[in-house]
């Protein structure tokens, strides 16, 4: 089966002017208990995220869903061919950050819908969250360092906040420094 198409923000130098729309929309909750499209939006997610070799992290309006589901590995992130088993991800539904600890950190971040570009974005070292799990159960859960940063990453796309937002610095390549500063710095 081919990959299913993430949303990009832009693409060779050009606005999507329609997949931002949907990447700027904020999500909305699934359901609890699941109905039969809140688990069928689920399975879609779950399968795009494994697909893709170099997602470390998809959450579903990347893939054209505005509902409140990510997926993200737990281990191996620096491997592109990991092994895909049921524990090596975790997935939240409706996800909430009801915890903050520590003093925020600032590290670089890539996206799947921000091509070319990586951001210095701060994150909380150590967050708790309370979500549902892939059976619709109620979960709270404590995640740290770097794990803490992908799960931070994924739910702002859930408020369609992405890299781009923060205020940190960024890096291109050269030859797009100019479409990135008109872009990204406006009114600088
Ligand atoms: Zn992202």
């Amino acid at each position: 089966m081919p990959d299913r198409k993430v949303l990009t923000l832009w693409n060779e130098g050009t606005v999507n002017e329609e997949q931002t729309r949907i990447l700027r929309k904020v999500s909305e909750d699934l359901p609890i208990p699941f109905d039969g499209q809140a688990r069928k939006d689920l399975a879609t997610l779950i399968e795009a995220f494994l697909q893709r070799d170099d997602a470390l992290g998809l959450a579903a309006p990347q893939i054209g869903y505005n509902r409140r589901i990510v997926a993200f590995r737990n281990k191996n992130f620096d491997e592109r061919d990991w092994s895909k088993r049921d524990k090596d991800f975790d997935v939240l539904i409706n996800p909430r950050i009801t915890q903050t600890r520590g003093e925020m950190e600032t590290g670089e971040e890539g996206c799947l819908s921000c091509p070319e570009i990586k951001v210095e974005v701060a994150r909380f070292p150590e967050i708790k969250v309370r979500a549902y799990d892939r059976a619709g159960r109620k979960i709270s859960k404590r995640y740290e360092g770097f794990l803490a940063r992908i799960v931070q990453h994924e739910i702002d796309h859930l408020e369609g906040k992405l890299i781009v937002d923060h205020e940190g610095t960024f890096y291109c390549p050269s030859n797009r420094l100019e479409f990135f500063e008109k872009l990204l710095r406006k009114g600088q």
